[in-house]
């Protein structure tokens, strides 16, 4: 057995953690978390989530209430499916994320078809409209970057071929894309928008945020068994009136509040988008002038983690152990590619300069 350990009394360190979740988390924003505790039901925690409410709508890009409860990102995934689908959902299947959706529906008593299509691969807007018009569904669950394979998925287009059907919703996951690229739940139309805390958003783990849309709101009110923790129509009347439905996370609130300040002092979540657009594409130049190959193809890659294939020779486990020799952690695939593959997650906070390190680094790994 070995012993339990007192925290490293040292300044921690910040920039070299680049798996793609939980993400590197800022010192100012650790040190948010150092403050003493409110109660749940005082004035201060009325005020911090009344002060929270409208960086939080945009970030969230909405009118909309935003959600934030204390779970990890999977609870709201629950919470889509257990107040937006009804009887049949279409499960768009890409990776272990999107294929966890998919059990989820099962797993609350539903039921799930998959359209399902290889790993590395997406779902395109056409294959959603055949699908749909094969399949009777009331919802539709999907992963807008599936985090498994580095896809980026076109959740707009899908929005607009899921608008061509009656009563279908569009419950998006939205964990490693929202805060890191154009997340757009009100001008595309999407139903249910969910992230957590650890990925794009570079809190520690243990929140998840959301915001439903008016359809999703009246189709969860017309369900039955929608349980209690994570009951969209009163987590949502609760926020209203900036209420937390139990006891929060308040550390973690502390956090939010800090990092949503910070992203206001980037220049707002524009910004935001910009700053890992740079990041992405320098990894791209990088690959293409190198032979380094995707998993995923062009114009279907994530902004926030980038999935390459190893050389014939190079196992995973190698190059990301000398990584972390080096002091640098990054992903190894995940699920069937867990060998033949690597993530970075260049979201969050991180920046080009780090990046730019990180892959000198990843280049010797790879000769
Ligand atoms: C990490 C992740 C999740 C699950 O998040 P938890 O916080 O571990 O429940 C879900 N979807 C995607 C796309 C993710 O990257």
């Amino acid at each position: 057995m070995t012993a339990l350990q007192s925290p490293p009394a040292v300044t921690p360190a910040f920039g070299k953690f680049f798996l793609p979740g939980p993400t590197d988390v800022h010192p100012e924003v650790l040190a948010a978390m150092q403050r003493p505790m409110i109660g749940h039901r005082s004035r201060a925690m009325e005020e911090l989530l009344e002060r929270i409410a409208a960086p939080l709508g945009a970030l969230f890009r909405t009118r909309g209430v935003v959600l934030v409860g204390t779970t990890s990102a999977t609870g709201f995934m629950e919470m889509a499916v257990r107040n937006g689908v009804r009887e049949r959902a279409l499960s768009i299947v890409n990776g272990s994320f999107s294929d966890r959706f998919a059990k989820l529906v099962t797993a609350c008593g539903k039921h799930s078809v998959r359209l399902e299509v290889p790993l590395g691969t997406a779902v395109e807007p056409d294959m959603l409209r055949d699908a749909l018009r094969r399949n009777r569904v009331d919802a539709v669950t999907v992963v807008h970057s599936e985090t498994s394979t580095g896809v980026l998925q076109d959740v707009a287009g899908f929005a607009e071929v899921v608008q061509e059907f009656d009563d279908v919703l569009l419950l998006v996951d939205a964990v490693t894309s929202l805060a890191g690229s154009p997340v757009e739940p009100d001008a595309w139309g999407l139903d249910f928008t969910l992230t957590g805390s650890q990925k794009a958003l570079a809190l520690p783990p243990g929140l998840a945020l959301a915001v439903a849309s008016d359809r999703m709101r009246e189709r969860a009110d017309s369900l039955p068994a929608r349980g209690l923790y994570f009951d969209l129509v009163s987590f949502e009347a609760a926020m209203r009136r900036f209420q937390p439905t139990n006891t929060p996370a308040i550390s973690l609130l502390f956090a939010l509040e800090t990092q949503l300040a910070r992203i206001e002092r980037e220049g707002g979540i524009e910004a935001r988008w910009a700053r890992h657009d740079a990041m992405r594409r320098r990894v791209e130049t990088w690959a293409s002038d190198r032979g380094v190959a995707y998993l995923p193809p062009p114009g279907r890659r994530s902004w926030t983690v980038s999935c390459l294939r190893l050389p014939e020779g190079k196992v995973a486990k190698d190059v990301t152990a000398a990584l972390k020799r080096a002091g640098w952690t990054i992903g190894s695939g995940y699920g069937p590619l867990k060998d033949s593959t690597i993530r970075i997650g260049h979201m969050g906070d991180h920046t080009l300069a780090a990046l730019d390190e990180l892959l000198a680094l990843v280049e010797g790994e790879l000769r």
